[in-house]
């Protein structure tokens, strides 16, 4: 039998102007997982520690990934899984899709590494498909290939890692309010104004260019949404406040991390990222509502190997 515990990161989707295309790791919250091979070519959930989450194989994302990388495997080979979960499910921040990308780049490596990580994205897109309902990549594609991801289209599946400058740092908040996926996209708008797309692809290209370059100044001023932000934030307490006071207190910018109610901030250093992270404290504070804060290095391996025997 051979074993392997690896840690699979919290994502956050979008980036802002990335909307449904950008996405990059963080290296706190994460999950830790076991995945042991077994000689039948079956998936077995056997322990899921911190959140009440399904241990049958065909409705945990977990185990819909695995299935889905087994049905090219033609060893008669399966898995043993347990799950210990630190990120909350449905906080935006990728909860589901630290689950099913650890998943799949466990079992690769325990069947010695036959799959790409198109190809471990593509299984893992399956598990995004139990949770949300579309098999989308925006968390999946930072997890499986670490730091900022962009997912160029589906067809074909085609995820561009892109360098990630050595300082960036993440500070992100989770509100203890339920923001449903489905609402979340149910209020954005069907049509897009000509003026307000060229402002979304020339930032688009900015935040690319600024992360290769490490050009914090310009990750800076591309870190602006003029489409989904403006009606989406709505939805969060405090949002713009939040985002003013930490630009004031020297970062980068921000938006709704997924499809929220997750706010993230990026700086250049940890110590403005400590700076942002007791703005977003102080903020909530007074208004009231019960959060977590998340303060990371942007995390550019994605899932990691832990041990392996
Ligand atoms: P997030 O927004 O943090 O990614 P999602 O809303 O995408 O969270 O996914 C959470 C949904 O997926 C919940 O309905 C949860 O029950 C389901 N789910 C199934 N298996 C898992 C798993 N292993 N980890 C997290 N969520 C899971």
């Amino acid at each position: 039998m051979k074993e392997i515990r690896i840690f699979a990161p919290g994502t956050v989707a979008n980036v802002a102007c990335g909307f449904d295309v950008m996405g990059f790791a963080l290296d706190n919250p994460g999950d830790e997982m076991v995945l042991r091979t077994i000689p039948e070519k079956t998936v077995r959930i056997t322990k899921i520690d911190g959140f009440n989450l399904p241990l049958d194989a065909a409705k945990n994302v977990a185990g819909v990934a695995l299935l889905s990388l087994l049905s090219e495997v033609k060893e008669k080979v399966g898995f043993e899984v347990e799950i210990y979960k630190k990120i909350k499910p449905g906080s935006g921040i990728g909860s589901s899709a630290a689950s099913s990308a650890g998943a799949v780049v466990a079992a690769n490596k325990l069947l010695g590494e036959p799959f790409s990580k198109t190809d471990l994205a593509r299984f893992a897109m399956e598990g995004e498909r139990l949770a949300s309902g579309t098999a989308h990549a925006d968390n999946i594609a930072p997890a499986i290939f670490g730091g900022f991801t962009l997912v160029r289209s589906y067809q074909p599946l085609d995820i561009i890692s892109i360098d990630t400058p050595d300082e960036l740092y993440a500070t992100v908040i989770h509100p203890q309010i339920e923001v449903k996926t489905s609402d979340a996209r149910e209020i954005l708008k069907r049509n897009v104004l000509l003026k307000d797309a060229i402002r979304q692809w020339g930032n688009v290209g900015g935040l690319v260019a600024g992360l290769m370059k490490s050009d914090y100044d310009l990750i800076s001023r591309s870190l602006e949404d003029a489409i989904v932000e403006p009606i989406r934030s709505i939805l969060i307490p405090a949002f713009q406040e939040v985002k003013l006071k930490s630009k004031e207190a020297g970062a980068l910018g921000g938006g709704i991390s997924g499809s929220g109610p997750s706010i993230f901030m990026l700086s250049r250093g940890e110590a403005t990222a400590q700076k942002v992270k007791a703005i977003m404290a102080e903020i909530y504070d007074k208004v009231g509502i019960e959060y977590d804060i998340h303060l990371s290095k942007v995390n550019k391996e994605g899932v990691k190997i832990i041990s392996q025997k």
